[in-house]
């Protein structure tokens, strides 16, 4: 140390109170946590877009070495849509489909049903609704009933 390095640390230290050290490993600490939660967070979410467990765990160990670098290529190369979500479009498709060919399907499930179904015969949820004051069954997701016209209440998906 040099005269005015040794002025600084005693200035620090002796007039201000502040230990370099201590202020040193706080750094250190905050840095290893920010990057624990990164590391924590990258896995969650790679978990929910890959199947293969081990690329999540790859991901992990990536941002786990190369800090913020890995966490910027993660955000950039994983995949748009988490598995649930591209389910539920895969789910969507089918259900398109069959309803243009005519097939009634369930729009949870993508299960075939009957014509005149008002539930899912394979998961139980709602399909169509009978109207109230003509018996007519209409879509479930029908605002007004097609043979009578009764304005039907809003429908929760
Ligand atoms: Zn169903
Ligand atoms: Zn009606």
């Amino acid at each position: 140390m040099d005269y005015q390095e040794l002025t600084l640390s005693y200035f620090l230290t002796d007039i201000l109170g502040v230990n370099l050290k201590s202020i040193a490993v706080s750094f250190i600490v905050i840095g290893v946590v920010l990057l624990f939660l990164m590391v924590n967070w990258v896995v969650s979410d790679a978990l929910r877009r890959y199947k293969d467990t081990t690329i999540a765990a790859i991901w992990g160990l990536t941002v786990l070495l190369t800090n913020v670098i890995g966490f910027v290529l993660y955000i950039i190369w994983r995949p748009v849509y988490t598995m649930d979500e591209e389910d539920a479009y895969n789910l969507y498709k089918k259900y398109l489909e069959y309803s243009l060919q005519g097939i009634k399907t369930c729009y949870k499930c993508s299960s075939v049903l009957e014509e005149d179904s008002l539930f899912c015969t394979n998961c139980g949820a709602q399909v169509a609704k009978k109207c109230t004051s003509c018996g007519q069954v209409n879509d479930y997701l029908a605002k007004f009933c097609k043979k009578c016209g009764k304005q039907f209440k809003a429908t929760k998906r």
